[in-house]
C-alpha cells in the first residue's frame, strides 16, 4: 500500500534530485516544498515587500491570500513545475536573488501555516514523496519513511554552483557557499519549525554516494 515519504535536510543536499527519481520509480507524486517558499519569496520581491535592506513583513502577511501556488506535471521534464497565480515560475525561483531572501520569508509563521496546510492536503491520499525542511517533523509527523540528508557544506556549495552555472547564471563559488551556509543557519535557528532531524528519520550523508546508490537504498526502504 502507498505511504508518505518525507525527505528533509540542509540546502543543496540533492534532496530534490533523489526525491524526484524516487517518486518516479514508485509511481508516487513528488512535491518540492522549497519551491512553495520560493514562490512566496518571488511574490514578495515582485511586490517590493522585500529587498536589499528592507522587509515589510506585515504587508506580505496581509496579502498572503493573493498567493495561489499550484503544480502542473510537465511530461517533457518528468516532474511538476510550480506556478504562481497561473504563471510558470519554475525557472524564475531558482535564482540566487530568490535564494537570498527565501529563508527570512520562511521564518514567518503565517507563511508557514498557509503552506503547511496546502502540503498536508496534497499528501492526504499518500503515495507522495515530499522534500523540505520540516516534512518529517511538522507536515507529516506520521510519515512511514523519513530521510534526513546531509553532506559537507563544500560538497553542497559545489553542487549548487555547478547547477547555477549550468543554467547560465554569472556568480562566484564564494557567493554560493555564503548563501548555502547562511540559509542553513537561518533555517536551523528560526523559532517556528526549525530544521532538525526527526527522531525517527534515517540519516544519509551523501557526500560520497552516487545517485544510483542512494536511490537503491531508498527504494529498498520504501518497499520494506
Ligand atoms: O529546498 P530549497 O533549497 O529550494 O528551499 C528554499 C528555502 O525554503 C530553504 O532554505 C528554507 O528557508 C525554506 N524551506 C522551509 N521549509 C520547507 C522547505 C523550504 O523553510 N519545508
Amino acid at each position: 500500500s502507498k505511504i508518505v515519504i518525507a525527505i528533509d535536510g540542509f540546502s543543496s543536499t540533492g534532496k530534490s534530485t533523489i526525491a524526484k527519481q524516487l517518486a518516479k520509480q514508485l509511481n508516487y507524486i513528488y512535491v518540492d516544498t522549497g519551491a512553495m517558499y520560493r514562490a512566496v519569496t518571488y511574490f514578495a520581491l515582485e511586490q517590493q515587500y522585500i529587498g536589499e535592506g528592507f522587509f515589510k513583513e506585515e504587508a506580505l502577511i496581509q496579502n498572503l491570500d493573493s498567493i495561489h501556488i499550484t503544480f502542473k506535471f510537465n511530461p517533457d521534464l518528468g516532474f511538476a513545475e510550480v506556478y504562481l497565480n497561473g504563471e510558470n515560475i519554475e525557472a524564475a525561483i531558482r535564482t540566487l536573488e530568490v535564494s537570498k531572501y527565501v529563508s527570512p520569508v520562511a521564518t514567518l509563521s503565517e507563511v508557514r501555516r498557509k503552506l503547511v496546510e496546502q502540503q498536508q492536503l496534497m499528501g492526504k491520499d499518500k503515495g507522495i514523496v515530499m522534500d523540505g525542511r520540516d516534512i518529517g517533523t511538522v507536515v507529516f509527523p506520521e510519515a512511514e519513511l523519513k530521510i534526513f540528508m546531509t553532506a559537507s557544506a563544500e560538497t553542497r556549495a559545489t553542487r549548487r554552483y555547478q547547477e547555477l552555472l549550468g543554467r547560465g547564471h554569472q556568480l562566484s563559488y564564494e557567493e554560493v557557499l555564503e548563501n548555502v551556509t547562511t540559509r542553513d543557519h537561518i533555517d536551523s535557528t528560526r523559532e517556528d519549525s526549525p530544521l532538525v532531524k526527526a527522531e525517527d528519520a534515517v540519516e544519509i550523508d551523501n557526500s560520497d554516494l552516487s545517485i544510483e546508490t542512494q536511490l537503491d537504498r531508498l527504494v529498498f526502504m520504501a518497499k520494506t
